[in-house]
């Protein structure tokens, strides 16, 4: 089987934990809920305060199982029908069927990794004041900063000379770390000169508040139509100066989200390392890449411009870990020394470097968020009792997932 059967991964895990004694390990690109097509509510009733299940679904944390490689998804740039994003939504209503600080600590005390950077992103759709909202709600729902660090990003509706003092907001009123840009998700089109200049002016900001910038980077995308995908190509980031920025810039998925391996091998990774080359701030995530893809990521890019990234709860992030180490293995590489390179050593000097939060959640002290309206809503705790939900159902994300064969290794937020 191209996988690791439960005792392999579980030998993969015992090594970092026992790696933990000496290095923290983070996990740079995880998803606080689920932002593909964000359609789930989970209300703030009857739930403890580490723990969100939706309607009619139980809690199962996480555990480790075999489980496949995923493998390159075929490249489908038509039109998808609308019973594919149904049955999609269905199955991320497993994935996503709990959030809060419970279950991502689950997955991260499984998985060995110390801290992670939580990546809201707004749709489209999404105008400033209600991103605001969801921000706020994101930053209450994970507000343990020793194992949370949130990411704020910007809405597309908002103008070049509302980039920087909306994301200035973010960081007063939520203490942001970092900032998020996904262009396909936000219907953000770096193919047009506009878009450019409006990514430049964040790469501006960031440059302002000292803030790293994780930008989504891939060619195709099965959703909207299929007209999307290359929203955040390579093709289209040559032509920004991500220089701008004095901090870091992290190209998610190393640019390659949803790229067929010869895609990948002739003409991405050959780009990638000429911007490698270009700009000393630009680093790179391994996240939601399938099996092949990530063996070739690690063989061709300087494992000091690598950090590591699960895209959970999409990807279940043991799976992630697990699988990054195995390629390392079969690469032919010091395990260990890598493995503590691109999850802890990078990291911890690119995203998680250590300083005091800018978060000022005084309200009279928080100015309003540009764009968003006058509406503020005072930050207080979380309802704190309720009723558990119970596990009501055996069905694990790697079953969920499985159900789709290719489609689910590389289905992304
Ligand atoms: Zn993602």
């Amino acid at each position: 089987m191209n996988g690791l059967a439960p005792d392999e991964a579980a030998a993969y895990l015992a090594i970092l934990h026992a790696l933990r004694c000496t290095c923290k390990f983070y996990d740079t690109h995880v998803h606080p809920y689920e932002v593909l097509f964000d359609r789930f509510s989970y209300g703030d009733e009857g739930v403890f305060r580490d723990l969100r299940c939706l309607t009619g679904r139980g809690y199962v944390a996480p555990a480790v199982a075999g489980f496949k490689f995923p493998e390159s998804a075929e490249v489908d740039e038509g039109a998808r029908s609308q019973r594919f994003k149904d049955v999609w939504v269905m199955l991320l209503r497993k994935v996503y069927g709990s959030v809060g600080e419970r279950v991502f600590v689950d997955h991260m005390n499984l998985s060995g990794i110390d801290k992670v950077l939580m990546l809201p992103v707004p749709l489209e759709s999404c105008s400033a004041q209600s991103f605001d909202d969801r921000m706020r709600w994101v930053s209450q729902l994970y507000g343990n900063e020793q194992r949370f660090w949130i990411a704020g990003s910007i809405p597309a509706a908002l103008a070049d000379r509302d980039v920087a003092p909306y994301a200035q907001a973010l960081v007063r009123r939520y203490g942001i770390r970092a900032m998020k840009c996904h262009p396909v998700i936000s219907g953000i089109d770096l193919g047009s000169s506009s878009r450019k200049q409006w990514l430049e002016a964040l790469l501006v900001a960031c440059r302002e508040l000292k803030l790293p910038l994780v930008l989504h980077g891939g060619r195709n995308s099965p959703y909207w139509e299929g007209n999307r995908g290359d929203f955040g190509s390579l093709e289209h980031l040559k032509e920004v100066d991500l220089s701008l920025s004095g901090s870091p810039v992290v190209l998610a998925h190393a640019g390659c989200h949803r790229c067929t391996p010869q895609q990948i091998e002739l003409e991405e990774l050959p780009l990638l390392n000429r911007l490698l080359k270009k700009h000393a701030n630009l680093h790179v995530d391994i996240s939601g890449l399938a099996y092949q893809p990530l063996k070739l990521v690690l063989q061709s890019v300087d494992h000091d411009r690598i950090l590591f990234g699960s895209d959970a709860l999409y990807v279940q992030q043991y799976e992630a870990v697990t699988m990054t180490m195995h390629a390392l293995k079969e690469l032919g590489h010091n395990v260990e020394a890598a493995f503590v390179k691109i999850a802890s050593t990078n990291p911890e000097r690119t995203i998680f470097v250590d300083g005091e939060s800018h978060a000022d959640l005084d309200e009279d002290k928080v100015e309003s968020v540009p764009g968003a309206g006058e509406g503020k809503v005072p930050v207080g705790s979380l309802p704190q009792s309720g009723i558990f939900l119970r596990a009501a159902e055996q069905d694990s994300c790697a079953g969920v997932l499985g159900f789709v064969g290719t489609e689910a290794g590389e289905q992304e937020g």
